[in-house]
């Protein structure tokens, strides 16, 4: 029987992403949340999910290591790789990413130093609009980064704006509309094809509804 390896992204966009999958019929044998294994097997005897953080999800599916993955559009955004197709948006885990500064901070004259995660997002939208930026890589807590002056501003992901708020940063400008997104490893589309066009077509069904 064909093998298809499913990788979801932990966290926030897995908890959304299980009734999804459930919807679809495909539910996983184990409780996901209260074991500390990374492989599940699901009722669909061809079908295996993957634990991934969220960053290493395009990684495995453009290698051909899971076949298919959930993964936010920030991070497919930021991976820049190739060898896989994007084709659904879930609508699941939407947010921004934006830049952020102090509240009430003026424009900064000169060169820019930014702090983000998101360096690749981050060069490309900082040379369209012209601006000379300095970036640092940061893995987490970017918020800090303004507070102890390490960075002018921010690229980083906002829904609520609370962590913002609770930081004394504002939002400035909108870098893209974030989602997450079924991503399929571009050669077993073709090798492996009806097994992943219909779980393409059920979750496609899932979402529409
Ligand atoms: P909030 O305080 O609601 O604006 O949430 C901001 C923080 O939550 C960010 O620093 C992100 O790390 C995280 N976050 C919010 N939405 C998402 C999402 N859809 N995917 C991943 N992380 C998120």
């Amino acid at each position: 029987m064909t093998q298809i390896t499913l990788a979801l992204t932990k966290g926030r966009i897995l908890k959304e992403t299980l009734p999804l999958l459930e919807e679809a019929g495909i539910v996983p044998t184990e409780d996901i949340f209260s074991s500390r294994k990374l492989v599940f097997p699901t009722n669909r005897p061809g079908l295996r999910l993957i634990i991934l953080r969220g960053s290493d999800v395009p990684t495995y599916v453009q290698f051909g290591a899971a076949d298919i993955g959930i993964a936010g559009k920030d991070v497919l955004l930021e991976h820049q790789g190739d060898g896989y197709y994007e084709p659904l948006d879930l609508g699941i885990a939407q947010c921004k990413l934006m830049t952020a500064v102090p509240v009430g901070s003026s424009v900064q004259k000169g060169r820019l130093r930014v702090a983000t995660k998101y360096i690749n997002v981050a060069r490309q939208f900082y040379a369209e609009q012209g601006r000379q930026a300095d970036l640092i890589k940061l893995f987490g807590a970017m918020e800090l980064a303004p507070i102890l002056d390490l960075a002018h501003e921010i690229v980083d992901i906002v829904d609520t704006g609370n962590t913002l708020r609770a930081n004394g940063l504002e939002a400035r400008d909108e870098i893209a509309d974030i989602s997450a997104r079924l991503i399929v490893n571009k050669a077993a589309m073709k090798t492996k094809f009806s097994e992943l066009q219909s779980t393409v077509d059920a979750l496609t069904r899932v979402v529409m509804k």
